[in-house]
């Protein structure tokens, strides 16, 4: 799995032609700018030996590290957005979007196991116009967490999103209130959902499901919040502080609850399943 998607990675940079196999593809951490070679890289969860950078992975690659080898059936994966507005250039990003991500759209969905512990999963793409909230994503979350009302699981989620699809206008926007009312539901008879905040999750992502979960985890230096530092910056014109809206920051501010590194995620996120299913922790 994250053999397939190594050559989807930005920070990707080939040395030497194709006609060259020898070359190992090498990436640069963007923090400490240590090379890397990319299988070495993938093999680490892709974090940066040296800084312990989180490098943005994609949805099937947290599938593959996170739920139980084999345990994931999709869901929803025929949903995808049209065009609703008729939007100019829309078409034409959807289906970039989904040769670079390799998805029919920006977010995965289904069910799984964590070490035996079942659970309904969904996963962000980044890779998918940024990770954006379009019609279709809103669709396939709420059927996730109906679906999950119904057999009683819990949902463990990892978001990631630049927002609201503009492409989609209202049609993007009402997901918020859409997806907000499934995940209410879905609370109200007691069920668990665990949030794992990626880097970035803002707009209205942020400002509904992913800041909506009983349990609220984010990654090490991921960026959380409504609007981007930089609208912010230039609307209040102040000069904002060091490490603003960074995961840390919002974990002092009360809005995420631990910051949890990649290589320990799925450990805790097994724990806190078995403790809520109440069989022995
Ligand atoms: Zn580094």
């Amino acid at each position: 799995m994250i053999e397939k998607s190594l050559f989807r990675d930005p920070n990707l940079r080939l040395e030497g032609q194709e006609d060259a196999p020898e070359k190992v593809p090498v990436s640069t951490c963007p923090r400490c700018r240590k090379n890397q070679e990319l299988p070495a890289l993938a093999q680490g969860l892709f974090l940066c030996p040296r800084c312990g950078y989180h490098f943005k992975i994609n949805a099937r690659d947290r599938i593959g590290m996170t739920l139980d080898e084999g345990s994931f059936r999709e869901m929803g994966k025929r949903i995808a957005s049209k065009d609703p507005l008729s939007f100019p250039g829309y078409k034409e990003k959807l289906e970039q979007a989904r040769g670079q991500s390799g998805e029919h759209e920006a977010v995965i969905t289904g069910a799984g196991s964590i070490f035996g512990q079942p659970c309904a999963f969904f996963a962000m793409e980044y890779q998918f116009m940024m990770g954006s909230m379009g019609a279709a994503v809103g669709e396939k979350l709420t059927r996730l967490f109906e679906r999950a009302l119904e057999r009683r699981l819990p949902v463990v989620g990892y978001p990631l999103s630049g927002g609201a699809r503009v492409q989609e206008g209202i049609h993007s926007l009402m997901q918020m209130a859409k997806v907000s009312g499934a995940v209410r539901r879905h609370a109200d008879s007691g069920l668990l959902y665990i949030a794992v905040l990626c880097d970035a999750t803002t707009g209205g992502v942020a400002a509904s499901f992913a800041l909506q979960a009983d349990i609220i985890l984010a990654e090490p230096g991921a960026l959380v919040g409504f609007a981007g530092p930089r609208v912010i910056e230039q609307t209040t014109r102040q000069k904002l502080p060091e490490g603003f809206q960074r995961a840390e920051f919002q974990m002092e501010k009360g809005f995420v609850g631990k910051i949890v590194r990649r290589r320990e995620q799925r450990e805790l996120l097994g724990l806190l399943l078995r403790m809520h299913a109440g069989g022995p922790a």
